[in-house]
């Protein structure tokens, strides 16, 4: 069966289509700056034959014109590895919040109403996802389209870890309490730990990257995640400023003058290791700056600390704790994060092999006696998602 993922961006868009369940990877596609004149990448590969497309400036001016210029090409008798849209047994997308629907789902109006409703909490995501759904029933009104949101594999979390002490009516009434994202990266990182560590275990999950959160697994699930109702909370993230004391905003806005958009913009795009360094949201900018720049190490210090701060308390909640992985373009290339926050885990008995992570494959940097294991995962949320709709009975 074969099953396509849509992880759509601000200004990108990117494919995969996965014949199921041999997890082959068919075609991929990949489509930056969607909307700029100037144009930007255009990248198609078929895997089976080995043909690729490549253009560096295709002008696509929207979404629509470059879902249908990857499916002209998937569809093609040339570069092509499907006869037509009947091939595809659903769309898989990584959507990431919907009022009331948090799981895995097939769209209806029902679910994208959820979405619209929730465009508040999670705008810079909800948006582009109801764009590419929409335009995706429009040119293949007879395939099933698969919501797996990043809420679902937090759905196991217990309700101490998901509510938060506020009125109870705010829970109640308004659904206010922690949802997790990231869940197609963390469930991916559970399957990895599962086959290494067979049922049995607690671990940490860091997906560090253009956004970052840490997930508690316990045999598998998630029992608890640094996101919250929101994804600005929890550890700082590039230019977002992750846990803050919200009286902040009162502050702010009550003695100095701000407006919400102000506070809001000044949160999600002045802040994080942004806001800190002052250099750059691209860590390796701040990576490259620190041994000159003072803010640019205080940056890093803060986000390793915090990195720190939740594991310790997840090893607390869980008891002990059998593994450490990281995923995510920081977490698999950053040896300087990495190597920081595993300074502070020798009480734990943790003793590195003094390897470096091999690039593109599950990587293991701990001894075999350590008791505390540290994996280095590659990301494969696309994976993840086509796993849980071919699970599906559609
Ligand atoms: P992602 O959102 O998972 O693609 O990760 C993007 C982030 O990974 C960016 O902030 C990059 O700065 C960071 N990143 C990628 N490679 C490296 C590296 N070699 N060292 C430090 N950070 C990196």
């Amino acid at each position: 069966m074969n099953i396509l993922v849509c992880n759509a961006g601000s200004t990108s868009l990117k494919f995969k289509l996965y014949d199921m369940p041999s997890e082959a990877v068919l075609a991929e596609c990949r489509i930056e700056r969607v909307g700029d004149g100037n144009g930007g990448l255009f990248s198609y590969k078929n895997e089976q034959k080995g043909i690729a497309v490549t253009e560096e400036q295709k002008v696509i001016p929207d979404y629509e014109a470059g879902i249908r210029a990857f499916l002209a090409l998937l569809t093609s008798r040339e570069q092509g590895v499907i006869g037509g849209h009947s091939d595809i047994y659903a769309v898989g997308y990584k959507t990431v919040l919907s009022k009331g629907h948090y799981g895995v789902h097939v769209i209806d109006d029902a679910v994208l109403a959820g979405m619209e409703d929730y465009l508040v909490v999670a705008p810079a995501h909800n948006t582009f996802y109801l764009q590419a759904i929409r335009t995706f029933q429009k040119i293949m009104p007879a395939t099933p389209m698969v919501g797996v949101f990043e809420t679902a594999y937090h759905q196991t979390m217990p309700k101490e870890a998901y509510l938060y002490s506020t009125p109870y009516e705010w829970y109640e009434k308004y659904g206010l309490r922690r949802y997790g994202y990231h869940g197609a990266s963390h469930s991916y990182v559970a399957d990895c730990l599962t086959k290494r560590l067979g049922y049995e275990y607690k671990a940490v999950s860091c997906h560090l990257g253009g956004s970052g959160s840490l997930t508690a697994i316990e045999n598998g699930k998630s029992v608890d995640t640094s996101f919250g109702f929101s994804l600005q909370v929890g550890l700082p993230q590039m230019s977002r400023a992750g846990d803050i004391d919200p009286y902040f905003i009162f502050y702010l806005m009550k003695e100095e003058g701000f407006t919400i958009d102000q506070v809001e913009q000044d949160l999600q795009k002045r802040s994080g290791i942004l806001g800190i360094s002052g250099v750059s949201n691209d860590l390796r900018d701040v990576e490259k700056a620190a041994p000159q720049n003072e803010r640019a190490q205080l940056a890093i210090d803060i986000y390793c600390r915090e990195i720190v701060r939740y594991i310790g308390g997840y090893a607390a909640i869980m008891g002990g704790l059998d593994a450490i992985a990281f995923t995510g373009g920081i977490g698999e290339n950053s040896a300087t994060v990495r190597g920081k926050v595993l300074s502070h885990f020798g009480y734990l008995g943790l003793r590195l092999a003094g390897r470096e992570a091999s690039r593109g494959e599950v990587s293991t940097l701990t001894a075999e006696d350590s008791p505390l294991k540290v994996f280095v995962i590659p990301a494969n949320e696309e994976l993840g998602i086509a796993r849980q709709v071919a699970a599906m009975r559609l």
